[in-house]
Order: C-alpha cells, then structure tokens, then sequence
C-alpha cells in the first residue's frame, strides 16, 4: 500500500490547506466539507453510474462536471439514497440524541416510503422485513456485503466524534444492522467513521492510511490494495472500498480525488460519495470547486450544512488532541 505515497511525493501539486473562518473550530469547517463531499461525490458519480471507464471517455472524456442524466435521468445537482438515507439517519439521531436502533430503522422506513430515485436490493429487502416483525436488526448473512450502510456512516462519525471508539462501533452497528448484518460491511464502517474522524482532527494522511487503511486489510485481506487500478467497482462494499481508498490516498486535491474515482465507472455514485466526505474531511470548504458547490441543489446544501453543524453540536465540541495538520 505504501505505492500511493510515492505517487503523492512525485505527482502531486502542492496545494493551500483550507482555512477556517476565524473563531470556528477547524473540525466544525471539514464537518461541514465532508457532508457537502458526500452529497457532491454523489451528484457528480451519479451521471456515470453503472458505465465502464471506456464508455465514460467515450461520452464525456474526463467526467468532471456535475450534469445530472446517467441511468436515473437526475436532474443536475440532484442526489441519490447515498445522501438522502446519510440525511434520514442524521435527522432521526438528532432527534433523538443518539444513534439508536429502532430510531434509524423507522427514519429508513420513511425514506423508502417516500419513494426515494434509488434504494439497493438489501436496503428494501430488509426494510420490508422490519415493517413486518418491527426488529431493527436484519439476521446476519455473508452475502449482504453490499456498501449500503457504508455509504451512510456520516452522521455518525459526526454525531461520535470525541468518543471512545467502542462507542463509535456500537453506534454504528445499531444503524449498520438495520439493513446489513455483515462483517465486513461493518469493518468498512468503521474504517470510514475512524477515517473521517481523524481527519476532522486534523491528522496526516499517511498516518491516516497506516492507523486505519492499513489495519482494515491486515484484519481482513480482502481489502488490501495494492498498484493495480481497481476499476468499475461493484457495490460490493470490498470492491468499493478498494477504489475510493486508492484514489483517496493518491491524490491532493478534493477535485482530483472525486474526478478519479467516478471515472473509474462501477458504482460511481457511491464510490463519489464516500470518496467526496474523506476529501472534504480532509481539505475543508476551500477545497470543494465553488462550481461543484452551485450546482448542487439548495435545498440538498442547507440540509447537509445544517446537520453536520448540529451533529457536532450535538457531540459536544469536546476540544481535540490535535495532531499537527499535514
Ligand atoms: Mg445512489
Ligand atoms: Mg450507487
């Protein structure tokens, strides 16, 4: 894994770090960023969902623009269920103060209910089954390695931030478990969540790779990445992962990052979405391209600034060991 930082040392430009608005704790900014990552990563992956790297140059060259279209004929600036559900999950644990089961599960019953553009066939299937036996917890089961609880991880990396990692994981499970009860889904939430969180805090992201990047793949080898390019990843959270964490970690900038990873085709939209809240985490407002941030939809904009504000008001603003910023 040790490739990406090369890359880093020769290709990358050397970029401002975003500065935050003085008075406003740093981690308050990249919360807010990586909200605004997830739901851009989205938009922007959505167009190109389901294409191949070939038939994405064939039509657009490099997709770097956020158009709409692709598959879900979206309009541009819309978002799909990976921002939507992360939105669901981040109401319910305000109101209810804390991450909680049922909570989350009846948020997600809600959601569906709405008629939301797109739902993954785990998320319905055991949405479906909590409507008829009111359980939040799906039964474990090895093929539910989909990345739909990964892809809403967000409000609670936010909503744990500053707590024991116990915590984090026995938050994140209540959520996780309501549609995917699986292993390695919830290694790569936890990954996700300690990721963001110590990004939020300012930590180096080669420390970053090795603390966490690296253990997941030492706990569990499917998930080592290595130099060859993972290309048009399937919503299997293992390939997903793969792909978000080396465009993540071989690149310097929140635009290179998110233009590398939907590129790669596969399952765009979320494999943009993640990869949108690691950078936003990690570079801050000042990163995010102002012409990806306007073509947002609004409504979609407040809602994500408006939660991550209160979900780390929410956590305390317990001040931080700070490591020093790369
Ligand atoms: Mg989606
Ligand atoms: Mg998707």
């Amino acid at each position: 894994m040790f490739w990406t930082r090369e890359l880093i040392a020769r290709n990358a430009p050397v970029r401002r770090r975003a500065a935050p608005p003085p008075g406003e704790p740093p981690h308050l900014d990249r919360g807010v960023a990586a909200y605004l990552g997830l739901a851009i990563g989205d938009a922007l992956g959505a167009t190109v969902e389901f294409m191949t790297p070939n038939e994405i140059r064939q039509r657009h060259g490099v997709h770097d623009q956020i158009t709409g279209g692709g598959w879900l004929r979206l309009k541009a600036g819309r978002v799909t269920d990976d921002t939507t559900m992360s939105l669901a999950l981040g109401d319910a644990i305000l109101a209810t103060g804390g991450v909680e089961a049922t909570a989350a599960a009846r948020a997600f019953d809600d959601w569906m209910r709405a008629k939301p553009v797109d739902i993954g066939n785990t998320v319905r299937r055991n949405l479906v089954a909590f409507r008829q036996t009111g359980n939040p917890q799906a039964p474990a089961s090895e093929h539910d390695a989909g990345n739909g609880a990964a892809m809403r991880v967000l409000p609670v990396a936010l909503a744990c931030y500053g707590q024991p990692e116990k915590t984090c994981i026995f938050a994140n499970r209540a959520q996780a478990h309501v549609t995917h009860h699986n292993v390695l889904s919830d290694a790569a939430c936890e990954t996700l969540i300690f990721m963001v969180q110590d990004l939020l805090a300012g930590r180096d992201p080669i420390d970053v790779e090795r603390r966490r990047a690296e253990k997941l793949a030492s706990q569990h080898p499917v998930f080592a990445y290595d130099k060859k390019r993972c290309e048009n990843p399937s919503g299997y959270v293992v390939d997903t992962l793969k792909a978000v964490l080396q465009s993540f970690f071989a690149t310097e900038s929140f635009e290179d990052c998110l233009v590398d990873v939907v590129n790669r085709g596969g399952d765009a939209d979320t494999t943009g979405a993640i990869a949108g809240m690691l950078a936003g985490a990690r570079y801050g407002l000042e990163g995010i391209p102002r012409r990806w941030l306007a073509a947002l939809e609004d409504t979609t904009r407040q809602a994500c600034e408006r939660q991550a504000k209160n979900l780390l008001l929410q956590a305390g603003m317990q001040p931080q060991a700070s490591p020093t910023p790369a």
